[in-house]
């Protein structure tokens, strides 16, 4: 199966274990930092992605699908993403000039004051077909934007990416993979170091 990248564009240094003993392997945002009270408002514009087949093109999907973090306040909105000025809004519908090539998704995390995140928009590559837990046609060479947008929000409260195969802040994933859509340890760790 083809393996797409999941980029944000600030990527963390990676921490290679120097023992033998078992580490976590999230890493963090640097500088750490986080938002300054939780729950984290996250909104989904309701255009949606024209490629997923549910009712409202992947909208209700992901709104559901990102509070798997459990620090998360989502809803619809009909706003577009303004950089640099919360709340943090995925666009479905746009690239926004930042994610071509193998990226998936982006997560703009250049947005903060000293240790506190003040904004993180979130966009998607439109050269590929999506689908959603929403949809019931089946999956065939499709990304699964509840997993994505799982993932992308994990960038949104801090984290960088894990290198722990299997974790959802992994920074690839492939066709028709939804096993994104529920957090792992290393997830849950890098989300209570922070939080
Ligand atoms: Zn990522």
């Amino acid at each position: 199966m083809k393996k797409q990248n999941l980029l944000a564009l600030a990527v963390s240094t990676v921490i290679v274990a120097a023992t033998a003993s078992p580490m976590m392997a999230y890493t963090l945002l640097s500088p750490r930092r986080t938002w300054a009270t939780i729950p984290v408002t996250v909104q989904v514009n309701n255009a949606g992605n024209s490629t997923i087949n549910d009712s409202d093109h992947g909208v209700t999907a992901v709104v559901g699908a990102i509070r798997a973090w459990g620090i998360i306040s989502s809803s619809s909105t009909s706003s577009v993403a303004v950089r640099g000025t919360a709340p943090a809004t995925i666009m479905l519908n746009t690239n926004g000039h930042i994610c071509t090539g193998s990226c998936l998704a982006a997560t703009l995390t250049g947005y903060y004051s000293g240790n506190t995140i003040t904004d993180a928009d979130i966009y998607t590559n439109t050269k590929y077909n999506y689908t959603s837990s929403r949809e019931t046609d089946g999956c065939s060479g499709e990304y699964d934007i509840d997993s994505i947008m799982t993932h992308e929000v994990g960038h949104v409260i801090g984290l960088g990416h894990s290198t722990v195969a299997g974790a959802t802040m992994y920074p690839s994933v492939a066709a028709c993979n939804i096993n994104n859509r529920s957090l792992e340890a290393d997830d849950l760790a890098g989300k209570n170091d922070l939080y």
